[in-house]
């Protein structure tokens, strides 16, 4: 309960936080704290503008999660494009010889990847894709268009990239800018065989539109590890739609990737605490403030 939690909190130096939200109401509460670590790299969750004000450090897991996102973006390319969840039912249900007349499976081979947002897990993904021989198109417009292209991939507008990519994945933090970047509108520009990833945050999509255009068929499918509620409601069309697969923000958990966020998270703190800031500077989300 609220009321435990602030006794818990009154005197500590460090918070270790997954997906609590933290607001200035109960941060106000802790009058020893020296720095909040999250376990992962996102911190919407969290006031940042009173840690800010307080001085109180943030850290994140940087290193930990990007390439088991990677990999998570595969596993739902793959997924949508082989049409898995189908064939699986239709083998189950005594279906085998209808495989025909399913639609066409597809291949990544040669294919266009348009990844927005090239940071740790946009990076990752354009890795993973090369094995596929795929060509990799980006859009980020706060790095250089040279780290793109150090990486193999192609810079291109956001406009463009919509428009010619066969498979889209975002990569980007949800705030003001990226809010519903992808709406009715950008759906609209995108193939009709596109194949759209969003394991980065809720919102970034406009939900109620790609409902409705996954339910017209004006993209091929769709892939969800984040929602715009979660978990989303037991209503939602979303959990009835067959051309989307769905996971529970669950992109980042693997086994090894729990470990490796666990131990970073608290070395964060026992570095911090240390005096050995150096250790974790890259780490530390709002360095510049604390110096
Ligand atoms: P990052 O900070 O390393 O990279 C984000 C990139 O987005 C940066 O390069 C930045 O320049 C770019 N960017 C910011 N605003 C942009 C805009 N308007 N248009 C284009 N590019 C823009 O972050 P990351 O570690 O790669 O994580 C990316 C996202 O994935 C974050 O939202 C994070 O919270 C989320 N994430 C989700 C999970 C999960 O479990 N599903 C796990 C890890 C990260």
């Amino acid at each position: 309960s609220y009321e435990n939690l602030i006794k818990e909190l009154i005197d500590v130096s460090a918070i270790v936080l997954r997906t609590y939200e933290l607001p200035q109401k109960i941060l106000k509460k802790c009058k020893s704290l020296k720095i909040v670590s999250r376990h992962g790299v996102g911190y919407d969750n969290v006031d940042l503008n009173y840690l800010n004000n307080e001085k109180i450090a943030l850290a994140i897991t940087g290193s930990a999660n990007a390439v088991t996102v990677a990999e998570h973006v595969i596993s739902m390319f793959l997924n949508l494009s082989k049409l898995s969840k189908k064939s699986d039912w239709l083998v189950r249900n005594g279906k085998f010889k209808e495989r025909k007349a399913v639609q066409n499976t597809l291949e990544l081979y040669q294919k266009k990847i348009f990844i927005i947002g090239f940071g740790r897990v946009g990076k990752a993904l354009a890795k993973r894709c090369y094995s596929f021989e795929t060509k990799i198109y980006v859009y980020d417009p706060y790095i250089e268009s040279k780290l793109i292209k150090n990486n193999n991939c192609f810079p291109i507008s956001f406009e463009e990239g919509i428009k010619i990519a066969d498979f889209i994945s975002i990569h980007l933090p949800l705030n003001k800018e990226t809010k519903y970047l992808i709406t009715k509108k950008e759906l609209l520009q995108m193939k009709k065989t596109c194949i759209l990833i969003n394991t980065a945050r809720g919102g970034i999509i406009k939900e109620d539109d790609l409902i409705w255009a996954l339910q017209n068929k004006v993209i091929h499918s769709a892939g969800l590890d984040v929602f715009e509620q979660e978990p989303p409601d037991e209503n939602s069309p979303l959990l009835t739609i067959d051309n989307l697969i769905l996971s529970p923000h669950n992109a980042a958990l693997t086994l090894e990737c729990k470990q490796r966020m666990g131990i970073e998270a608290c070395n964060n703190i026992v570095n911090y605490l240390n005096n050995d800031p150096d250790l974790i500077l890259s780490n530390i989300v709002n360095k510049d403030i604390l110096n």
